[in-house]
């Protein structure tokens, strides 16, 4: 989608720092981190959000739980991280190509 911020970092037209990539998805540190390790991980397909999950692109969501899986043992988190994926702006959601914040490194606040 050529006006979506997060499909120019898969281009590479906006610049980013790469944690991981494959055919299927990008990964890439959150330029304002909410934890000592926060990074995204998006889909190379654009779609908005979560809401927008089809029989499609399912595949590429389980993936990236499976590359999510795979980053957090080899970058040694893999004892508690948390994954979130805003759907919306009353969820936060300000860029709508779909992500999945990846967040460790510190005791994580409940929310509930
Ligand atoms: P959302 O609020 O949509 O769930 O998350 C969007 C995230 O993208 C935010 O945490 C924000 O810091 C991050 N972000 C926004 N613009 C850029 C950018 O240009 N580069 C990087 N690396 N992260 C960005
Ligand atoms: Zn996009």
């Amino acid at each position: 989608m050529s006006d979506c911020l997060f499909c120019k970092i898969i281009s590479g037209e906006i610049p980013s720092n790469k944690v991981y990539e494959d055919e299927i998805c990008y990964a890439f540190y959150d330029i304002s981190p909410m934890a000592p390790t926060h990074f995204l991980v998006i889909p190379k397909v654009h779609f908005a959000s979560a809401a927008e999950a089809t029989e499609e692109n399912a595949a590429a969501i389980g993936h990236i739980y499976m590359v999510i899986a795979k980053l957090a043992k080899e970058m040694g988190f893999a004892d508690g991280f948390r994954v979130v994926t805003n759907c919306g702006e009353i969820a936060g959601q300000t860029v709508h190509h779909i992500h999945f914040h990846v967040l460790s490194g510190k005791q994580l606040g409940s929310f509930n």
